[in-house]
């Protein structure tokens, strides 16, 4: 089988507990990076460092701006430098109609799924300065691009995120820094558990993916693998859709 090499490559993996970014993680670690891992929940992070050979990991909250810098005070110390940078950490904290939501759960959805995603970039700005052909790979989703039902506030939110890549990009280009987008469809994690397991639903969701199928986690890692690697050098600004043809039946 192909195998991407990011030896000599530092990766930090936000939301790597779990997940998508658990399984990116891990292609990373496969593919001889030295891989950090961040999440809020310390034990299961230390738990998925010992298996995927993880170098370190950080119990951090991406939606607070001081830890968040505190953390890449924290690895400049260790590292020195960062190569690539995956903003996967993400919430979708309800399923149902927007009028019933509340701003508490919008300012939760914003803080760790927009604003996660700039205080990291943020914070890791001098250190993929310091990186080799460094590359900032945010996942946002599809349903940054079309609306869904039921999610409005998360369709916002990853909305932001398609638009701040491709701004991002524009701005870090000079710098020689690569900001790529990854907008996975529908994929079996626990962020989807609840839903999927609504039979009606399941069956609706499936019935508009010409794949008919859910993706895994690693169909997702593979992607984000190829934007963070060499042979996507040309690419920046720009989402790259994995969604079982989902956008091209829309
Ligand atoms: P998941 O299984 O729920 O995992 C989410 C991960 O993010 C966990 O590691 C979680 O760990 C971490 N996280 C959540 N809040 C955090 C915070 N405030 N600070 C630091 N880490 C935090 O979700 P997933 O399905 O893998 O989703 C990963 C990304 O893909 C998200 O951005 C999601 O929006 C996006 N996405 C998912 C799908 C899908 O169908 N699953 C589709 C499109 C896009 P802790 O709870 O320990 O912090």
């Amino acid at each position: 089988m192909f195998q991407l090499d990011f030896s000599g490559k530092t990766v930090l993996v936000t939301g790597a507990s779990r997940g998508i970014g658990k399984a990116v993680a891990e292609a990373f670690s496969k593919a001889n990076a030295e891989v950090l891992l961040v999440a809020r929940n310390e034990k299961l992070l230390r738990e998925v460092a010992r298996e995927i050979s993880a170098a370190d990991y950080f119990a951090v909250d991406v939606g607070d701006f001081n830890g968040v810098k505190e953390l890449y005070g924290r690895i400049e110390d260790k590292y020195g430098k960062l190569d690539v940078l995956v903003n996967n950490a993400g919430i979708s904290l309800h399923f149902k109609s927007f009028h019933k939501t509340s701003p508490d759960e919008w300012d939760k959805m914003i803080d760790v799924n927009i604003k996660g995603v700039m205080n990291n970039a943020r914070c890791a700005f001098e250190l993929l300065k310091k990186g080799k052909n460094p590359v900032v790979v945010n996942v946002a989703s599809i349903a940054g691009i079309v609306g869904a039902q039921k999610i409005a506030v998360y369709c916002a939110t990853k909305g932001a995120v398609v638009n701040f890549t491709k701004a991002l990009a524009v701005e870090w280009a000079s710098h020689g820094i690569r900001v790529v987008g990854v907008c996975p469809g529908y994929v079996k994690t626990d962020m989807t558990q609840g839903v999927f397991s609504i039979d009606d639903f399941r069956r609706y969701l499936l019935s508009m993916i010409p794949m008919r199928r859910f993706a895994e986690p690693e169909e997702i890692a593979g992607t984000v693998l190829f934007a963070a690697s060499e042979l996507a050098s040309y690419i920046t600004g720009t989402c790259l859709v994995v969604d079982g043809g989902l956008l091209a039946g829309a």
